[in-house]
């Protein structure tokens, strides 16, 4: 068994990872405080804590870690954690996800090269920075984000050791998806090396204040009766953070708008006009998607007989440049 020693000189390191349901940040979890508890000879727990939904909404993964002769004594959520570990760039638009950053941190995000969201610089000017490209590399390699950012972290924090953290990677999926641990192999390794670490861009002075997220109305802010005073509607829906590096891509000159893709299409986010050629009697025509409401579950592709639908990989501000509104603004009738 090696033997680890933690660099906190509490005896204790915590680690959150903020991310959205269907980018393995879960199972990331779990094999990390399995590689740290039995086989690094460290304390350790884990849980997670998700919304009802398996795919698109906050997931937030905690682990948490002893020296041998520190009991872990809570469950209680990271507010503070020594690594902070970002599986979406979408996340890095609400405070809450570096929430509690201590100056000592260490902050992991996932994004393409230049890509330095604003919020970052909120982060203490003490902690560390780092990027790595997670959802390409996940692509590229057929593997998931979550093999990349855990060899990011295993590179950031050396005492959770590379190739113990890679065994148990490798361990959890040998017997449900054994082609899968050469893909996950390549991609964690490419996560350990592949990283870039940004200099000079938190500017916040000492650690950030702790938030938990609280429901809007609760038991003592409810409306009496149980009225709802804000009407909703899902034309204000935004499903951009579900998609996990792909969004597919319509090419007008292959569509024969035959309407397979709407019959699929589970958020009626493609957007349709009735054209009149040559003065023939008018047509129905397939114009484009709103990606607003597209949570990138790829359903259209499988279905289009023709490949005008195709997968790409998402890159930042491509789906605003192609996107074709649904509604007229501030008119959901139209
Ligand atoms: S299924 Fe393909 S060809 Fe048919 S309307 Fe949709 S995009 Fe066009
Ligand atoms: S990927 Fe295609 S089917 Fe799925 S939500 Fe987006 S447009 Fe609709």
């Amino acid at each position: 068994m090696n033997e680890c020693v933690l660099p906190d000189p509490t005896g204790f390191f915590e680690i959150r990872f903020e991310s959205i349901g269907g980018l393995g940040a879960h199972a990331a979890g779990q094999i990390l405080a399995r590689a740290a508890v039995l086989k690094l000879n460290l304390n350790g727990s884990h849980f997670s804590s998700y919304g009802s939904e398996k795919k698109g909404s906050v997931v937030r993964s905690y682990v948490r870690l002893g020296d041998t002769d520190k009991p872990i004594r809570t469950s209680a959520p990271i507010d503070s954690p020594d690594a902070l570990v970002v599986f979406h760039g979408a996340l890095l638009e609400q405070e809450i996800t570096i929430a509690g950053m201590k100056n000592s941190g260490t902050l992991i995000y996932n994004g393409c090269e230049g890509e330095v969201p604003e919020l970052l610089k909120n982060v203490p000017a003490g902690a560390r920075i780092i990027r790595i490209d997670a959802t390409n590399i996940a692509i590229e390699e057929l593997s998931r984000p979550n093999a990349v950012l855990l060899g990011a972290l295993t590179a950031a924090a050396p005492f959770l050791d590379a190739d113990t953290v890679l065994e148990t990677l490798t361990e959890k999926f040998a017997k449900r998806n054994p082609q899968a641990a050469a893909s996950n192999e390549r991609a964690y390794r490419r996560g350990a090396s592949e990283y870039e670490v940004l200099e000079g861009v938190g500017e916040g002075s000492g650690d950030l204040p702790a938030m938990r997220p609280s429901p809007v109305l609760g038991y003592e802010t409810a409306p009496i009766g149980g009225v709802i005073p804000y009407a909703g509607n899902t034309v204000s829906n935004d499903l951009s953070a579900s998609r996990t590096g792909w969004m597919p891509l319509f090419t007008d000159e292959e569509c024969v708008h035959c309407g397979l893709c709407a019959t699929v299409c589970p958020d009626f986010c493609l957007v349709w006009t009735h054209e009149q050629l040559n003065g023939e009697e008018s047509k129905v025509r397939l114009k484009g998607i709103d990606y607003q409401y597209c949570k990138g579950c790829m359903r259209c592709i499988e279905t289009c007989p023709t490949e005008a639908m195709t997968r790409v990989t998402e890159t930042p501000g491509l789906a605003d440049e192609l996107r074709v509104p649904l509604f007229v603004a501030g008119n959901p009738g139209s």
